[in-house]
């Protein structure tokens, strides 16, 4: 028999419906607001404050004072070559790509570093995206950059651990078939088909419910906060300026160029911008008359207490257009996520990061049907965060001939951690006219399938 430690035998599992979704929230970590859900920015100072609490929690200092000062007493650059919108995971990785080549880098964050979805996500890497679409080599290329990190930033525990992917079912069912395998075997990534005994001989404490899985031995986790702060760190030591607390209001564009930015109410020129706004990456290129095509979703995750070491890899569930994923922390939580399909958001609301109690109910329904030993786990916290997704489900990694100037690092359609890295270099690597280390052709802005178009100014 399994025994799961508890704090009290007598608060149940469940989250309790009747709830709002801040009373769900007892504790907050980082990537997350303390106290209830905000439905609206901060002030600036606020924001800055906040940003340098969190930063301790990770043991990052910032390198430059001026990166943290008040939006109201600082003064912007009037020039620099590239302009980055957002203080994400990409944005800082594009930064710090572009820095060490020596290239002058300003970042403008509207909150504070990992604030948007790269400070709220589930952790987990890989290769599997979007199989089938021509973007496996660029997914690989970003788990070398990983460990070329961790050996030039500092580590971010990043560990290619392996994913147990799940079908789930009534005893004897059939599962359905993989159409992704022919790709996976075509770059001998290793994945393996298993039948629901094979997958319980690797974890007994898998449910009779898990008629078949998938092995895959190139995903694995990260801290996210931390990987997002390395980033940072790294380009400011190359001379990158990353300003929190920084609005950019709008894009500047003439005769189909982009030519620099207003940050709260301040211009500052460039000879590139780069659009590193997840899910807000629409309403900034409306600025500029371009239609961006980026849907903005909203997930949210949910996290136990700590347990005992149980799940030596990630693990996730096929559910139809869209998937639950978990991973067992080193300190013994359960970090969860799922359901997105149910979860959409839109364009007026992107700041909202609430959680819905039925979407988190469902969620943590699939789990305890993978693995029942996880029934009675008391939850401890839980949160939500927007990010883009593209109609074709390939980022847009590139500049559009419809605006000059202004490249494209957004679209990540729900697994960014391992899209991050490779934007980086690829965008650096067109800034600074270097070869490209791959073909742009799957990810680039004006494909076919990107959908993009001239609208209005916004
Ligand atoms: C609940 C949840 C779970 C997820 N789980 C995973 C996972 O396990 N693995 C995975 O790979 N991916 C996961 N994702 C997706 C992943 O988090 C994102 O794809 C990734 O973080 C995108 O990084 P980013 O830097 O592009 O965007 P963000 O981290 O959202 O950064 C964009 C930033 O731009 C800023 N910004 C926007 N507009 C402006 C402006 N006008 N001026 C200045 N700043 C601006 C925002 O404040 C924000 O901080 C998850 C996402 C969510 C929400």
């Amino acid at each position: 028999m399994v025994i799961i430690r508890r704090r009290s035998s007598s608060r149940p599992a469940r989250i309790p419906t009747s709830r709002k979704p801040s009373d769900i929230i007892t504790h907050c970590g980082p990537g997350e607001m303390p106290g209830p859900h905000r439905s609206r920015p901060s002030s600036p100072l606020t924001r800055v404050s906040f940003a340098a609490t969190l930063a301790n929690l990770v043991g990052y200092r910032p390198s430059e004072g001026e990166a943290w000062m008040s939006a109201a007493t600082r003064e912007y650059p009037a020039s620099v070559s590239v302009v980055v919108v957002g203080g994400g995971v990409t944005g800082t990785s594009v930064a710090w790509q572009l820095a060490r080549r020596g290239i002058d880098v300003a970042l403008f964050e509207q909150e504070h570093l990992a604030w948007g979805a790269s400070g709220r996500n589930g952790g987990q890497t890989g290769v599997e995206a979007n199989y089938g679409s021509g973007i496996i080599p660029h997914r690989l290329r970003s788990l070398e950059i990983f460990r070329e990190a961790e050996r030039e930033l500092g580590e971010f525990e990043y560990d290619q651990c392996g994913r147990l992917r799940l079908w789930l079912g009534e005893p004897g069912e059939h599962p359905i078939p993989d159409p992704t395998r022919p790709e996976a075997d075509e770059y001998a990534l290793g994945d393996e088909i298993l039948t629901g005994d094979e997958a319980r001989e690797r974890l007994p404490l898998l449910s009779e419910r898990v008629i078949a899985a998938r092995w895959v031995p190139t995903s694995g986790r990260l801290w996210p906060f931390k990987l997002v702060h390395r980033f940072a760190e790294g380009a400011t030591r190359h001379g990158a300026r990353i300003y929190n607390g920084a609005t950019v209001e709008r894009l500047v564009a003439a005769d189909g160029r982009v030519q620099g930015v207003v940050v709260d109410g301040q211009m500052v020129r460039a000879q590139w911008v780069v659009n590193a706004a997840n899910a807000w990456a629409g309403p900034l290129a409306d600025t500029a008359g371009l239609k961006l095509p980026v849907m903005p979703w909203r997930g949210q995750i949910v996290v136990t207490e700590s347990v005992r070491p149980m799940l030596p890899f990630t693990m996730g569930h096929f559910v139809h257009r869209s998937s639950n994923y978990w991973q067992q922390t080193r300190d013994g939580k359960f970090v969860i996520g799922g359901s997105r399909v149910l979860d959409t958001v839109g364009r007026d609301n992107l700041h909202d990061r609430s959680v819905s109690p039925d979407i988190l109910q469902k969620t943590l329904s699939m789990l305890v049907a993978a693995l029942p030993a996880l029934r009675d786990v008391r939850i401890v916290r839980a949160w939500g965060g927007t990010m883009g997704f593209t109609p074709d489900g390939n980022p847009y990694i590139g500049e559009t001939e419809l605006r000059r100037g202004l490249l494209l690092a957004c679209g990540f359609s729900g697994s960014g951690l391992s899209w991050a890295p490779v934007a980086g270099e690829l965008l650096a690597q067109i800034v600074a006219g270097e070869p490209l280390s791959l073909s742009l052709d799957p990810i680039h802005p004006d494909r076919e399938t990107g959908q993009l178009a001239d609208g209005e100014v916004a």
